[in-house]
């Protein structure tokens, strides 16, 4: 059964001179405690009759009305059930109504007794703007609701609501009539006996629970302003990252920001993987308590906090180091010196963690005990999480620019290219076109003329060949789509083959003289032969190219110790000839560089030459560079090359090129000269 009409307005109907007046649920909740406080310390039996929104609302004052039963038999409450509240007569009698009955909406507390008698018909008001609590939290705080309704002590007017909620209370439970009428002839109408309450116990107990009301409010807007401050650092530190995209000035921020925001004795934010031995403190958030550790290397190896953090990738705190010895499972005695040496008392460290990846860490020390409560540590977390999401923006971005910088370079690449391919394929090109016009049209042409014509038209395609060639292997080569066949390689092999094909190249031209001074008992190195040789043969003809008729070359080969205790080979190639500026050490090695310009070159070649050298000497494991006093003063190229572990199979079991070369060819005297 379901009502609709409300007790308030009925009670408003009847008594014109009433005026209702605004609540807000505290100060109902204090009214309603102080009228059922004054019962419980009387000992008349008042008639009580109590009607509760919700069942929730009852249970939460159900022991009040326990006592209040055993002091009166006239006790009525009504709810709206919601688990197990029903109609039912015990120590005293419950209704539950519809909770689509307007009784839902309102709050009524009636006591008449005796000596004195007060109600409280109250009516809920719904969606009310409340100025100062626009915020959607505060509107959803309970504290916040209102009602309308009367209050008073006034007899008659008392009368006139237990009046109405009686007749309700035997609509809903018609077995109670007989009850009822007695309730009402008993408390409805009677004047009260001429002893004169005194109102002083009730205004200290609604003084009280006003109080009380009062504090928990104050309560509530505490932690509110505790977590605005916490946003508001979360905000700060947020949006300071937005703002950079260098993982140095974002930890700067947010280790000053959350250092005072703890007021932390030190706060350190670092960088870190769990297999890191330990890292350098770079960014510190310290007070007057305790030393600084900027600069120093703290250890993360043996930091068994760092480690059980880094992977169980949760928060671990400590509120004093000096009252556990383990926590966590952690034993805190291998820790100990680490503690005391900097004045730890209290601990909190926090992952910063990406997607599961580890980034880093926060720590927080305290030279004080100190228990860190569940906000602070999720405050901490939460800037974690954000440092984490930070760094990962960083490091994109980083490789972000370093994907510019390869597309710019590919890009000079390209155009460089265009540049060569006009010079370099077009002009022999054209001279190879117009070679083979005068040989079709003029068949009377002189026969040493002709063979001109071929010769030209034969050594420009050989040109055009050979940068095709070059610039294939070396986009094969930066590409990394090269098959490497390494195996034991004998250096003095690969320098002979190279000195032939040099011969048969440059046979016409006048050479400088090229001396090879290898040693016979060299330990084989760990190639691919043919590349081996490719490098050896470029170098030369490079050598060859820069250095006049009657300079001179030099090859050799020595085992070279390296600082890391590897150990290699190193080739040298050195000349006498035009040398190379000191600046220009490196650059010779870029694609496409000559000296004079790709336009303007007059020894031949490519500009790849050493870019397909340094692509694989590095393939192979090892350095290349070059050396030089400057103009005229000679150059010397250097390359290392990784010993090989096994040793050389001269009977060609193993396929090395250098054993599968006639045995005419492996002489043993290592001292040559061409030219
Ligand atoms: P190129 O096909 O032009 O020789 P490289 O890549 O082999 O291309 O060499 C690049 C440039 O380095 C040459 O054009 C030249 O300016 C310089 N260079 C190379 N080797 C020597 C050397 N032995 N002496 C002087 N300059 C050299």
């Amino acid at each position: 059964m379901s009502i609709q009409t409300s007790v308030l307005e009925e009670l408003l109907q009847s008594s014109a001179q009433l005026r209702p007046q605004l609540y807000f649920k505290s100060s109902l909740t204090a009214l309603s405690h102080a009228m059922e406080d004054q019962v419980l310390a009387s000992d008349a039996q008042p008639l009580i009759i109590a009607s509760f929104q919700k069942e929730r609302f009852y249970r939460q004052e159900a022991h009040r009305y326990e006592r209040i039963a055993a002091i009166t038999p006239h006790v009525y409450v009504l709810a709206a059930p919601e688990t197990s509240f029903t109609n039912a007569s015990r120590d005293y009698e419950t209704i539950a109504f519809d909770p689509s009955d307007q009784l839902s909406h309102e709050w009524h507390l009636v006591v008449i007794g005796v000596q004195y008698s007060t109600c409280l018909i109250c009516q809920e008001r719904q969606n009310l703007p409340i100025a100062g609590a626009e915020t959607p939290h505060l509107q959803a705080m309970d504290q916040t609701r209102r009602f309308e309704g009367i209050w008073t002590f006034d007899r008659e007017v008392s009368s006139l609501a237990a009046e109405i909620l009686l007749d309700r209370i035997g609509v809903y439970r018609p077995e109670l009539a007989a009850k009822l009428k007695q309730a009402k002839a008993q408390f409805v109408g009677q004047m009260p006996t001429t002893r004169d309450v005194d109102p002083d116990p009730f205004a200290q107990r609604l003084v009280t629970y006003l109080q009380a009301g009062q504090y928990k409010l104050q309560k509530a807007y505490r932690s509110i302003a505790a977590k605005e401050q916490q946003e508001r650092l979360v905000n700060l530190i947020t949006s300071a990252m937005r703002q950079s995209l260098d993982p140095h000035e974002i930890f700067k921020v947010a280790v000053n920001e959350l250092g005072k925001a703890m007021q932390a004795g030190r706060c350190l934010i670092y960088r870190g993987k769990a297999n890191d031995a330990e890292v350098l403190i770079s960014h510190e958030f310290r007070s007057d308590s305790l030393p600084s550790l900027l600069g120093q290397y703290w250890p993360l190896a043996n930091h068994r906090l760092f480690q059980t953090v880094a992977q169980q990738q949760e928060s671990i705190s400590i509120p004093d180091t000096q009252a556990a010895e383990s926590v966590e499972s952690v034993d805190l005695a291998p820790l100990a010196e680490l503690i005391q040496r900097w004045q730890i008392r209290s601990w909190l460290i926090v992952p910063i963690v990406y997607q599961g990846l580890l980034l880093g860490m926060i720590e927080l020390h305290q030279a004080e005990p100190q228990s860190w409560t569940p906000d602070e540590i999720g405050l901490v977390e939460a800037i974690a999480a954000q440092l984490g999401v930070a760094l990962i923006q960083a490091e994109s971005y980083a490789n972000l620019e370093d994907l510019n910088q390869q597309l710019e370079a590919l890009e000079r690449t390209r155009s460089n290219l265009i540049a060569i391919t006009g010079h370099e394929l077009r002009t022999p090109l054209s001279t190879i076109q117009v070679c083979l016009e005068s040989l079709a049209t003029e068949p009377d042409m002189l026969p040493e003329l002709r063979q001109l014509m071929l010769s030209t038209a034969l050594s420009d395609a050989e040109r055009m060949r050979k940068l095709v060639q070059d610039f294939i292997t070396l986009s094969r080569l930066e590409s990394g789509r090269v098959e490497w066949h390494l195996e034991p390689v004998a250096i003095d092999e690969c320098v002979t083959l190279a000195l032939s094909s040099l011969r048969t190249r440059q046979s016409e031209t006048g050479l400088p003289k090229v001396t090879a001074q290898i040693a016979e008992e060299l330990p084989p190195v760990r190639a691919d032969g043919e590349r081996l040789v490719e490098v050896l043969s470029k170098l030369l003809d490079n050598a060859c190219k820069f250095t006049q008729p009657d300079g001179s070359i030099l090859i050799t080969a020595q085992p070279n110790l390296q600082p890391n205790g590897g150990r290699m080979l190193e080739v040298t190639i050195a000349d006498t000839g035009r040398g190379i500026e000191p600046n220009r050490l490196e650059t010779v090695f870029d694609r496409f560089y000559q000296e004079e310009g790709a336009l303007r070159r007059t020894a031949g070649g490519t500009g790849l030459g050493l870019a397909i050298c340094r692509q694989i000497v590095q393939g192979l494991g090892g350095q290349i560079w070059a050396e030089s006093a400057g103009r005229d003063q000679g150059s010397s190229f250097h390359f290392t090359l990784p010993l090989a572990q096994e040793p050389l199979d001269r009977t060609g079991a193993n396929g090395s090129k250098g054993a599968t070369e006639p045995a005419s060819k492996r002489r043993s005297n290592r001292k040559r000269a061409v030219g």
